[in-house]
C-alpha cells in the first residue's frame, strides 16, 4: 500500500519522481504551487520540437513537411540550427523503423500513447482521479508473437553506465499492466543526437512483477519523502537549466555571489 504522503501527490510520473528527488523546491513550484514556467529553456523547447517532428513523421506526415513546420515554430535562428543538427537523424531513424517493421509482424503501432495505473496497478484513464502512476510512451510496437518494443526518444547526452531498464522501468510497468498478454518487453532508448538506438535484453512479466514494480513503488515513496519536509532547495549545476531559476532565491545566490572587496585588493 502506498503511504499517505505518496498518495497526496499522485498521480506520479517518471519526471515528477526525478524532480522530487533532485530538488524539492522545484517540485513545489511546478506541482504544488503549479506556477507556470517563468522561462522555457531552449533545450526543453528544442527537445519538444524534435519529439513533435518524430511523432508526426511516424504518424505518416512526409518528413520534410513535418520537420520544416515544427522548425518554423522555434523563436530564434540559433535554436533552429540546433534543431537542424538533431532533425538530420530523423530520416535514418524512420528508415530503420520501416526495415524493422518489415522484418517482424507488427500488430499495432503506438505513438505518444498515454497509460496510467491505479495504486493496485490496474489500468485506468490517464486523466482519471484514481491514477497513481502514469506516462506517455514515445513509441511502441506490439508484435503478433505477443512481444512489445518500447522506445523513448532522448535529445540529451547519453549517460555513461546508466541502465536502460532503470530509465524505462516505469514505462515497462505501465505497458505490462495495459497489455497483459505480452510475454516479453524490449526497452530501447533512441539517442537522437548520436543517431543510435540502444536496446535492453528482453524483460519478462515475472521480472516486471518481481523487480520493476517494487523498484518503481520504492522510488515514488522516496520522492514523496524528499518533498515531505517542504520546499527545500537543492541547488547544483542543474539550476542553469531550471525554468524557475529567476524566481528561486537559492539559484540567485549561486549565480550572483557577492564579490568581497578587501583594501589590499585595491593596490
Ligand atoms: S533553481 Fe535550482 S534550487 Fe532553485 S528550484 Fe531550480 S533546481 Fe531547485
Amino acid at each position: 500500500m502506498p503511504s499517505t504522503r505518496a498518495l497526496i501527490h499522485a498521480p506520479w510520473s517518471a519526471s515528477k519522481v526525478s524532480t522530487a528527488l533532485r530538488c524539492p523546491r522545484l517540485f513545489h513550484f511546478k506541482y504544488i504551487q503549479k506556477i507556470k514556467e517563468p522561462e522555457v529553456m531552449p533545450e526543453a523547447r528544442i527537445g519538444k520540437a524534435i519529439h513533435k517532428a518524430l511523432e508526426q513523421v511516424l504518424m505518416g506526415t512526409p518528413e520534410p513537411e513535418a520537420t520544416s513546420a515544427v522548425r518554423a515554430e522555434l523563436p530564434s535562428e540559433i535554436e533552429q540550427m540546433r534543431y537542424d543538427n538533431l532533425a538530420i537523424g530523423i530520416p535514418a531513424f524512420v528508415t530503420r523503423i520501416g526495415q524493422f517493421r518489415r522484418r517482424r509482424r507488427v500488430a499495432r503501432q503506438l505513438v505518444e500513447y498515454s497509460l496510467a495505473v491505479r495504486e493496485d496497478l490496474t489500468t485506468t484513464q490517464f486523466y482519471s482521479g484514481d491514477a497513481y502512476f502514469r506516462g506517455v510512451l514515445d513509441l511502441g510496437y506490439l508484435f503478433e508473437d505477443d512481444s512489445l518494443a518500447l522506445v523513448d526518444h532522448k535529445t540529451g547526452a547519453r549517460i555513461p553506465g546508466s541502465s536502460i531498464v532503470d530509465q524505462l522501468e516505469g514505462y515497462a510497468v505501465l505497458a505490462a499492466s495495459a497489455f497483459r498478454h505480452v510475454k516479453r518487453v524490449w526497452l530501447g532508448i533512441h539517442w537522437i543526437a548520436e543517431r543510435a538506438v540502444e536496446w535492453s535484453a528482453p524483460v519478462r512479466p515475472e521480472e516486471v512483477i518481481d523487480r520493476l514494480v517494487p523498484d518503481l513503488l520504492d522510488n515514488i515513496e522516496a520522492a514523496a519523502l524528499a518533498v515531505d519536509d517542504g520546499p527545500r532547495p537543492n541547488p547544483g549545476s542543474w539550476c542553469d537549466r531550471c525554468s524557475y531559476r529567476g524566481i528561486c532565491p537559492a539559484s540567485n545566490e549561486i549565480r550572483y555571489e557577492p564579490v568581497e572587496w578587501y583594501e589590499d585588493d585595491e593596490d
